[in-house]
């Protein structure tokens, strides 16, 4: 039976918010023109798909992966669940990555980059740096591929575990937004989290697994005076520090996301 879309929406059992951001996409219009039609009815196969996408997210699926996109840096970038869903305080590592390439920082690896995001808002952002862009998943790297074809396409991809591809190479800069959650912690059991890849999510039982590989092995692989910085979780700053420390990286320091938490740590060639 056509129902109208503001019955739908009612009958979505999802705050109706959520309800037209789905809708709208479903049908190729915007929210704004989902209220002026509320009263039109829809096709009963047009029902249904909403009916089906409704379900999956009242299960749990996360918005970014049933519409496919999320925005990040003001970029629209298509997401799977092949990759972690971008996140805002993860911009704070593009915005200190932008003003070391404005300070001089020139060739910018973007470590395990999942959707690009990070090594996209940077190359569109600053086309002077020559941007790379690595990660160990083939399904990553194809659609980090696509979303640097649409919104910068000078970002050079290759596929490799960490730097296990880039023999010989150096970056003034190296970013990463590792996983470092902890692998018996109980936020992987709640929200968008657990439709994430946990290989992206989990770095082992303290969660600073990657970020000690990465920590190492960067140190071979950072042009003289060249930078790491990497995101982290907001109690792991001063192991981060140590661990830069320990292996003998200068300046130091940990930087505050927008809601205060230190999120962002990095450290100087040794
Ligand atoms: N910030 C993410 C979370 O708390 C984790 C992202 C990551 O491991 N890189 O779920």
């Amino acid at each position: 039976m056509p129902l109208a879309i503001r019955a739908l929406i009612q009958g979505s059992g999802l705050p109706a918010s959520e309800a037209r951001l789905l809708l709208a996409a479903q049908l190729g219009v915007d929210r704004a023109w989902l209220i002026a039609h509320a009263e039109e009815p829809l096709d009963d196969a047009r029902c249904a798909a909403a009916g089906e996408r409704f379900g999956r997210r009242r299960r749990g699926e996360p918005v970014a992966y049933l519409l496919g996109a999320r925005e990040f840096y003001g970029l629209d970038l298509a997401v799977t669940p092949d990759v972690l869903i971008p996140r805002p305080e993860t911009e704070l590592l593009v915005e200190l990555a932008l003003r070391l390439i404005d300070e001089g920082a020139r060739r910018v690896l973007d470590l395990g980059t999942g959707s690009g995001a990070i090594a996209v808002a940077v190359a569109r952002a600053a086309p002077q740096a020559e941007v790379w862009a690595t990660d160990a998943s083939a399904a990553a790297l194809a659609l980090a591929c696509a979303n640097a074809k649409r919104h910068a396409p000078h970002v050079r991809l290759e596929q490799s575990d960490w730097f296990a591809s880039l023999a010989g190479e150096r970056f003034d800069l190296i970013v990463a937004n590792p996983p470092y959650v902890e692998e018996d912690d109980p936020h992987l059991a709640e929200g968008d989290v657990r439709f994430e890849p946990r290989a992206a999510l989990v770095g082992g039982p303290d969660g600073l697994d990657c970020i000690r590989r990465i920590v190492r092995e960067a140190r071979s692989h950072l042009a003289p005076g060249g930078r790491l910085l990497f995101e982290h979780g907001h109690d792991q700053g001063a192991r981060c520090r140590a661990l830069l420390a320990a292996q003998g990286y200068a300046d130091i320091a940990t930087w505050p996301d927008l809601a205060g938490i230190p999120r962002v740590t990095g450290g100087r060639a040794p």
